[in-house]
């Protein structure tokens, strides 16, 4: 069998893994990151080869579809905190998104677009 390339995980870019796992009827597919164990699972009586490229065909969509998170500085008594386009609020220790390593928005996964700057 041709080797599946994975995607990394769409929340926080770590690898991601396989497991099938037997279940009484029907044959699990799962796939899940390493760092933050977000993941997919498929069930099927499909034979195992199309079943796992289906799942990674899945996995591979939604790590390419999930698009930006905006982030926008506000500003409320004398701290900045950051809102975002899924209508969280963050504050950070101090900077940009991505010097406190946040690649991806912890609230919905998408990656981390910083609105405008200063
Ligand atoms: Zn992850
Ligand atoms: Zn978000």
């Amino acid at each position: 069998m041709e080797k599946i390339k994975l995607k990394p995980c769409p929340f926080c870019s770590g690898d991601a893994e396989i497991t099938p796992e037997n279940l009484r009827d029907v044959l699990r597919i799962r796939v899940a990151c390493k760092d933050c164990g977000a993941d997919i699972t498929v069930d099927s009586d499909l034979n195992r080869g199309s079943l796992e490229s289906h799942v990674v065909n899945k996995w591979n969509k939604r790590a390419g579809d999930l698009g930006f998170c905006e982030w926008t500085a506000e500003w409320y008594n004398g701290d900045e905190y950051w809102k975002t386009s899924c209508k969280r609020d963050f504050v950070l220790e101090a900077g940009l998104p991505d010097e406190n390593h946040y690649d991806f928005c912890p609230g919905c996964g998408k990656k981390i677009k910083v609105k405008g700057g200063d």
